[in-house]
């Protein structure tokens, strides 16, 4: 059995994983409509991940003795600057799940609940490498010199960006 404290803070944490993934999919859906389709591929993978991390945070509460509740999201950011600063934007969002997943683990020390302790280091190390990932985009990015707009010099990254794994509505 979990603590109420434990199965609500967990219970935000599905809102922040499904808040993560329809943040990926608007910015999905910007990449594809401006001319970026290995980032809008990159976004539409991140969208499924950031899914399966609410879905994994639903299922524990509902085994351990609670029940998981959906709640509203709010509205994502449809429009940005320039391909960068989808990036950048996307690096600041990890940072703060990181924190998030920081503040469970916390409380499940101050909880004594050693099970959620040892379930949560998945999440631990999922975040380390999510950040990393973003971070390697963004020191590529660095790299390649940018005009105004980011366009140029960008291609090459969209592909690379594009060869990372296929999209699942691509598979038939
Ligand atoms: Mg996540």
């Amino acid at each position: 059995m979990i603590s109420k404290k434990i199965e609500e803070a967990f219970n935000k944490q599905i809102m922040e994983e499904e808040n993560a993934s329809r943040i990926y999919l608007s910015m999905a859906s910007w990449c594809d409509v401006n001319g970026y389709p290995g980032a809008a591929a990159f976004f539409h993978r991140q969208t499924q991940e950031e899914r399966f991390h609410a879905l994994k945070f639903l299922q524990y509460i509902n085994e351990r003795g609670g029940h998981a509740k959906l709640e509203s999201l709010p509205q994502p950011t449809l429009e940005f600057k320039n391909i960068k600063e989808v990036f950048e934007l996307s690096l600041e969002h990890e940072k703060y799940v990181t924190k998030c997943i920081n503040n469970l683990y916390e409380l499940a020390i101050e909880e004594k609940d050693y099970a959620s302790q040892n379930w949560l280091n998945w999440f631990l190390e999922e975040q380390v490498e999510e950040e990393t990932s973003m971070n390697d985009i963004l020191d590529k990015i660095e790299l390649v010199r940018m005009d105004e707009d980011g366009k140029r010099g960008f291609f090459m990254l969209d592909r690379e960006l594009k060869e990372l794994g296929d999209l699942p509505f691509d598979e038939d």
